[in-house]
């Protein structure tokens, strides 16, 4: 079949949707990509919240991303954003505060070339004894001599002690970087996702363990962007399109919802797992793959907004905070001009679960103000509580490939990307290769 007579219907416009619409329309390949909301975007959206008479633009969750996000800074790139517009760039550091203290303090000198800069950087990072910055140092060159394998699987935690990773490295470290990397306790976390995360951060070039930390509101980073390209590329994108089922005919698919159906020669199913049974139910030679993610645990990402007086603002635009629930604490004023505002993040399950948001904001806030003693009480709080925001990253979980049983059905979506962790960049690598079986069948 030329590319001409293709007609692919994505079915979900987050990170992994879009990504594969993109691709397939740059070829020329007819794309309608379809979403159950009333905005693309999916887990990484922002969302307008009112107080009184003001909208303020806020995220689903702040977001981070590395320098080893390659692919998504591809794909932006090809949707004309510039990286320079879109993120401060941070090069690898890492600042800790318990209460007023610094508790761990990382410096990666920007000077020097990667590996170097990191060894010195372990070498005379605060807040570990002597012994133990070896003992990193030691267990990063192991890993590296090891290509970032291991034979079996293992939670982390038991993965850490085994190599030798005090508690305090572990707490002051390696956790803090799981709950990041994989929003997962690192008493189930999986040791081989973790490294691959590790490979692709610190394995290659410096700028890959930069943070890109986002100067503009999700939805103005990637759907915008990403539906204008599209729109001008004769793809159609469509809101409020809830995928009922997928019918296989003589010409390939009809994709339906409640009140319409769409012909496709193909379909990708770019949807998270939560709701894949509700689409892919009818289809027999799929309920294995149904059962497999109806297996799935979930973890929520919790973020507390909190508005100081515009004047407020912190040493850095990321601080990490320990011995408490607060885990990260951004600066939108140095960040996105939201002059005052913080958003702190709670990744993974926790006590924080067990009170009420006001209850959650005002602790959270009380940290702060111990953290960092200039803080005024907050003007506003908002309390945004992603119950499933990602797949819960344990020890071996099976992971579906792209292809399916069905000829011309692809899936997509951040669990298929079996390397990683649920993230923007996996998404957008799914959704890469899903279309390269369209493009280069
Ligand atoms: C609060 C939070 C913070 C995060 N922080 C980070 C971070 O800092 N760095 C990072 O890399 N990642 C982060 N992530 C993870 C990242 O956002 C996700 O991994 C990624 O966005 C997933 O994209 P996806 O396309 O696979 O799935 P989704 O974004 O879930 O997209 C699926 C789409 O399918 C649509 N859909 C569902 N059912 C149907 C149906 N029946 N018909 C049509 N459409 C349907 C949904 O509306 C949705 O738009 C975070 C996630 C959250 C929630």
């Amino acid at each position: 079949m030329n590319k001409q007579a293709r007609h692919v219907v994505v079915i979900g416009a987050g990170m992994a949707g879009m990504g594969a619409a993109v691709n397939l329309a740059a070829q020329g390949i007819q794309v309608t990509l379809l979403d159950a909301a009333a905005q693309t975007g999916g887990r990484a959206r922002s969302v307008a919240i009112e107080f009184g008479s003001q909208v303020h633009q806020l995220d689903n969750g702040q977001h981070i991303m590395l320098g080893a996000y390659r692919e998504t800074l591809k794909l932006l790139a090809s949707v004309g954003v510039q990286e320079k517009d879109a993120f401060l760039r941070v090069p690898l550091s890492l600042d800790v505060r318990a209460g007023k203290q610094t508790a761990f303090k990382l410096n990666a000198p920007s000077c020097l070339p990667a590996p170097l800069n990191q060894l010195i950087g372990f070498l005379c990072c605060q807040g570990l004894h002597w012994s133990e910055r070896v003992a990193v140092i030691k267990f990063m060159l192991r890993l590296k001599n090891s290509h970032y394998q291991i034979a079996d699987d293992a939670p982390l935690a038991n993965f850490l002690h085994i190599n030798q990773q005090s508690s305090n490295v572990t707490t002051m470290l390696w956790e803090p970087l799981c709950l990041a990397a994989l929003n997962t306790p690192i008493n189930i976390a999986s040791s081989r996702i973790f490294l691959n995360v590790l490979r692709d951060t610190f394995n290659s070039k410096k700028a890959d363990s930069d943070f890109l930390l986002p100067k503009l509101d999700l939805s103005q980073l990637f759907s915008q962007p990403i539906a204008r390209y599209l729109n001008a590329n004769n793809a159609k994108v469509l809101h409020n399109k809830r995928v009922k089922s997928i019918t296989p005919n003589a010409n390939g698919y009809s994709v339906s919802t409640k009140e319409e159906s769409f012909e496709a020669s193909h379909v990708i199913v770019a949807m998270s797992p939560v709701r894949l049974r509700n689409v892919i139910g009818d289809l027999p030679k799929l309920s294995n793959l149904a059962e497999q993610t109806d297996s799935y645990d979930y973890q929520p990402i919790y973020t507390i907004y909190l508005q100081y007086p515009r004047n407020t603002t912190l040493s850095a635009p990321m601080l990490g905070l320990t011995g408490g629930l607060s885990q990260w604490v951004f600066d939108r004023g140095i960040l996105c001009k939201q002059h005052g505002l913080m958003a702190v993040i709670i990744s993974a399950e926790g006590k924080h679960q067990d009170i009420t948001q006001e209850e959650l904001a005002l602790k959270v806030a009380q940290e702060l103000k111990a953290a960092f003693p200039q803080l005024d009480k907050p003007l506003w709080h908002k309390v945004i509580a992603e119950k499933r925001a990602t797949f819960s990253c344990n020890v071996n979980l099976p992971r579906p490939a792209h292809i399916t049983p069905y000829p011309h059905l692809y899936l997509a979506g951040d669990y298929t990307y079996a390397d990683y962790p649920a993230t923007i960049e996996g998404a957008v690598r799914s959704g890469i290769n899903a279309a390269n079986y369209i493009i280069n069948p």
